[in-house]
């Protein structure tokens, strides 16, 4: 399949992030062949695209997500929570509970045909379902592969609902690594997920630490999200969660730490010697109310930080947005970090995605994956190296995907799904279910 992308404007992401004018670019076999002048690239194709009026950039990417949070929209049942923990009794854990593997299913369906209308090609996602755990990253590997973004997939272990519980979900991540190994989909990548160090014993930690180096890959789970789990861990570990989850082996270059809210300066300082990438989630934060992350102060000394939503929104757009009014109060300073947010979508985010899937990914650039959006857009101001991240953040952040490439693949064109999933059919489905799992909740 030979598809070229002629007329619109490229930008690369990466670092630096780059505007290239009167180039096309050609795709081949799921890669970008070449990015040159059109009259440079002979025929014939297969497919030609014009992107006049567009930017054409690379396919975003989202360094936490939870895709299990779809049917919980609107659900007004769970009572009014103080506090993170609460909002985990009430709300999360009460639901995450009654969860079956057809809830599982539609949740990623669902919020994958959005990611597609987002523009949104690679997650990385964190699933729960404590009582239908068995088979269910089989389940949304399946929805990953019919929406045709990619997704790298794990299973939060956690101690809170006993100990077999704790072993299927165990099981569930070395499973679900060992058929990902095996099977080699360009879509798919698998982490051992954890949920959090305050919810795990040293044993399950331990366990946990043996089987995901077995199978050869990192570990995602949540850290310093809440005060209360430092207090947590100082208190019955005398460890913050950064140094306990280290002490266990369960940090180091191929790991996710997600939000990292109240990390301490020795906390940045082990995760930067670690390479551990942090996933920064600021809507989220903000929503529940446990504080901003110090995203300065971690790219400073030296950790790389990325950009996730928490199942907030699939829109990294709008993710980065409030990143950077986030920090800019954080820091008491309204122009402070504004390249060190940048990065984490623009630079961070590719490199973890490209550092997962082991191939050039998330980024504009020949031998790269052909994971390409087209945005409309007219840039009202001058358009170019040194202007392309204010475009981005206060632009292009407001404009609408108009068409989406996955490995070469058009997912959809001119605004409407070509991927094989109706929108429609999919929603209509979801609240059939969305019903039943709000009566068991
Ligand atoms: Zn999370």
């Amino acid at each position: 399949m030979r598809i070229l992308i002629h007329g619109g404007t490229v930008i690369t992401f990466g670092s630096p992030c780059r505007v290239l004018e009167g180039r096309a670019v050609l795709i081949e076999d799921g890669r970008i062949a070449r990015i040159a002048p059109k009259e440079a690239i002979p025929g014939p194709f297969d497919r030609t695209l014009d992107a006049t009026g567009k930017v054409v950039m690379p396919g975003l990417v989202n360094a936490h997500m939870h895709f299990y949070s779809t049917l919980v929209r609107g659900l007004g049942k769970a009572a009014p929570s103080a506090n993170f923990q609460e909002v985990l009794d009430n709300l999360w854990w009460r639901l995450d509970r009654k969860l079956s593997l057809d809830d599982v299913d539609i949740s990623a369906e669902v919020v994958l045909a959005d990611a597609v209308r987002k523009g949104t090609t690679t997650l990385v996602d964190h699933h729960a379902s404590p009582f239908a755990a068995a088979g269910s990253l089989d389940r949304i590997a399946g929805a990953v592969r019919r929406s045709g973004v990619r997704a790298c997939l794990c299973y939060e272990v956690s101690d809170r609902d006993g100990q077999a519980v704790t072993d299927a979900g165990l099981e569930e991540n070395a499973a679900f690594a060992r058929r990902c190994a095996s099977e080699k989909d360009p879509h798919l990548r698998a982490l051992f997920g954890l949920h959090a160090a305050f919810t795990l014993t040293d044993a399950t930690l331990d366990r946990a630490a043996v089987l995901g180096r077995d199978a050869g890959v990192g570990f995602h789970v949540h850290v310093a999200e809440a005060a209360s789990d430092v207090a947590y861990n100082l208190q019955h570990h005398g460890l913050t969660s950064v140094a306990r989850l280290a002490g266990h082996g369960l940090l180091g270059r191929g790991s996710i730490a997600a939000h990292c809210v109240h990390a301490s300066e020795a906390d940045q300082e082990l995760l930067a010697s670690t390479d551990t990438f942090v996933a920064h989630n600021p809507q989220s934060n903000l929503n529940n109310a446990v504080g901003i992350a110090d995203v300065l102060g971690m790219v400073r000394r030296g950790v790389r930080v990325g950009l996730g939503t928490d199942a907030m929104t699939v829109n990294m757009l709008e993710e980065i947005r409030v990143a950077m009014w986030a920090q800019h109060l954080r820091q008491d300073n309204p122009t402070c970090a504004f390249m060190e947010i940048a990065n984490t979508l623009f630079a961070r985010n590719p490199e973890l995605a490209t550092q997962l899937w082991g191939f050039p990914l998330g980024t504009l650039e020949e031998g790269a994956a052909a994971d390409v959006i087209l945005v409309d857009y007219h840039p009202p101001t001058p358009l170019d190296g040194n202007t392309v991240l204010g475009h981005l953040v206060f632009g292009i952040s407001q404009a609408t995907v108009d068409t989406t490439l996955c490995a070469g693949r058009i997912l959809m064109e001119g605004k409407v799904l070509c991927n094989g999933l109706d929108e429609a059919a999919l929603a209509a489905r979801s609240r059939e279910l969305a019903v039943k799992l709000w009566d068991r909740f």
